[in-house]
């Protein structure tokens, strides 16, 4: 388990490892893909999966 905050809802949210959708290595830990309670994809990054809660990754997404 590990928290997030979620973009979507605006909540920290106590996220649970089958919600997991898609595990990828990044330089400064582990990205994960999951759903949000409230429905929404997030994605934040743990240190690893003992972490207790993500943070934002540090490399900047292509903005659309
Ligand atoms: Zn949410």
């Amino acid at each position: 388990m590990f928290t997030h905050h979620c973009t979507a809802c605006e909540r920290r949210q106590l996220m649970f490892v089958r919600q997991i959708s898609d595990v990828a290595p990044v330089a400064d830990g582990l990205e994960v893909s999951f759903t949000c309670w409230c429905g929404a994809e997030q994605t934040g990054v743990l240190d690893d999966l003992t972490a207790g809660s993500t943070r934002a990754p540090q490399r900047a997404l292509a903005a659309a």
